[in-house]
């Protein structure tokens, strides 16, 4: 997985080094010798990485951080700092100050490659779902996470099957989260990773492969959104590297700086929960996008696209599809006679009526107006007018209660069936079909179900 790494140093000797390494292994570097270069560049060559330099004049790393993690434009972008050796003040507070990372000078390769592949790969998914949510329903402005202070408590899944090192890192996770240690993954594998919210797990496990768990986690639906922490030695790691491939999205080193762990879980529990609100975020948008804002049911636009599928599908080969259009009789004088509010209520009980009333597998949609479709995929025509019969029923055996008094209204709805025929039936046809069929229901006198003679 390649990206663009944006590389800030005030030396440089120091870029020069940093951007060889890089491009041996196939990013593509942008380079800026000051912080005010390195937030220009943030935003006009739209990094996916930042490697950012602590010491530096004018304004140094801490600074710049801070002011790239505060800004829209640039809240998103992943920023490692690179710190002196040993210097481990500076490291944590450059993860208080926003920082994704760091990484200590002279910048080791793995530690390099490792950071900036979990980083990206956190960007990448972070850039799908803004891609997607900006191109969907306008719901407002997407802020930047706030990368600063704590996090709520986190469930933490702890797996290592030595339980005196499962329990030292548990210990130190009690002071801020939840940890669960797993130290026996048989009598252990049916639990399941319900509110879990981060996987701690140890590369040097004797009694299951660690990164066969980690590719299986991967796989699950149920699992594949949960970050996982590699704990590993170092001479592991180029197992480190394969767990970062199979998905894991951070690596911690033994012997374990117990504040750098927090500092990394705080990151990893930050990010999901992130990505969680984005993608709840995006889920309400679409659910928004083919919903009838009255009834809760599919709104045209949905139904549309719907029908064109099962008719496609229909018209190749496929399983008939049959459609009804079920028109509320005389709603006008429901809105004339008792207002718009008493007419909506009219329409949302309809609509619930709708629902009860057709299988799992129908798609009830609201036309426009009191008109609604019910589409009915795999289904003939004497099936769809059989259902067709079976709402009209419903709607006319029971009155409608409405408006604070619980008036008590009786409606009734005459329905339009039609059926896809032919080799090359066309939405159009389909649905003109259907409503030519109500018209004769209206005409015979309403409260009844015609079809279209095929
Ligand atoms: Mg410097």
């Amino acid at each position: 997985m390649s990206a663009r790494v944006l590389v800030v140093d005030d030396i440089l000797a120091n870029r020069k080094l940093l951007q060889a390494k890089l491009s041996h292994e196939y990013f593509e570097v942008v380079t800026a010798s000051n912080g005010r270069e390195a937030i220009d560049a943030a935003i006009t060559e739209s990094p996916d990485i930042i490697l950012l330099d602590v010491m530096m004049p004018e304004m140094d790393g801490f600074e710049a951080c801070e002011i790239l993690k505060t800004s829209q434009d640039t809240a998103h972008i992943p920023v490692v700092m690179v710190t002196a050796l040993g210097d481990r003040e500076h490291r944590l507070k450059g993860l208080t100050a926003g920082a994704d990372d760091f990484l200590t000078k002279p910048v080791d390769d793995f530690a390099l490659l490792s950071r900036i592949q979990a980083l990206t790969k956190y960007k990448l998914v972070l850039d799908e779902l803004r891609l997607r949510e900006a191109s969907g329903r306008r719901i407002g402005v997407i802020e930047g996470e706030d990368s600063r202070g704590p996090v709520e408590p986190a469930r933490i899944l702890v797996i290592d099957d030595n339980e005196r090192q499962a329990r030292r890192i548990g210990l130190t996770l009690k002071q801020e989260h939840r940890p669960i240690l797993w130290t026996d993954l048989k009598s252990q594998g049916g639990s399941g990773s319900a509110a879990i919210d981060l996987i701690v797990l140890t590369l040097d496990a004797k009694t299951f492969d660690p990164l066969r768990l980690c590719a299986h986690f991967k796989s699950q639906k149920s699992t594949r959104d949960l970050p996982i922490l590699i704990v590993a030695d170092f001479e592991e790691e180029a197992k480190a590297m394969r767990a970062l491939q199979l998905g894991a999205s951070d690596v911690i080193m033994r012997p374990i700086d117990t504040e750098e762990l927090s500092a990394r879980v705080r990151t990893q529990v930050r990010k999901k929960r992130s990505l969680d609100a984005i993608r709840k975020r995006l889920d309400e948008s679409m659910e928004l996008a083919i919903t009838d804002q009255l009834t809760g049911l599919f709104n045209r636009r949905h139904m549309m696209k719907q029908l064109g599928q099962y008719l496609k599908r229909a018209n190749t080969g496929g399983p008939p599809v049959s459609v009804f259009i079920a028109d509320i009789d005389h709603f006008k004088r429901v809105n004339d006679t008792y207002g718009h509010d008493v007419g909506d209520e009219v329409l949302q009980e309809f609509a619930a009526r709708i629902k009860d009333n057709v299988r799992p597998g129908d798609i009830p949609c609201r036309q426009g107006g009191e008109e609604f479709v019910v589409i009915m995929p795999d289904t003939t025509g004497d099936l769809a007018s059989a259902a067709a019969e079976r709402l009209r029923r419903n709607i006319a055996g029971k009155s409608f209660s409405v408006d604070r008094d619980r008036r008590s209204l009786d409606v009734t709805v005459s329905v339009g069936v039609s059926t896809s025929d032919n080799q090359k039936c066309t939405i159009d046809e389909l649905i003109k079909r259907a409503d030519e069929a109500l018209y004769e229901a209206k005409e015979a006198g309403r409260n009844q179900v015609k079809s279209h003679a095929a």
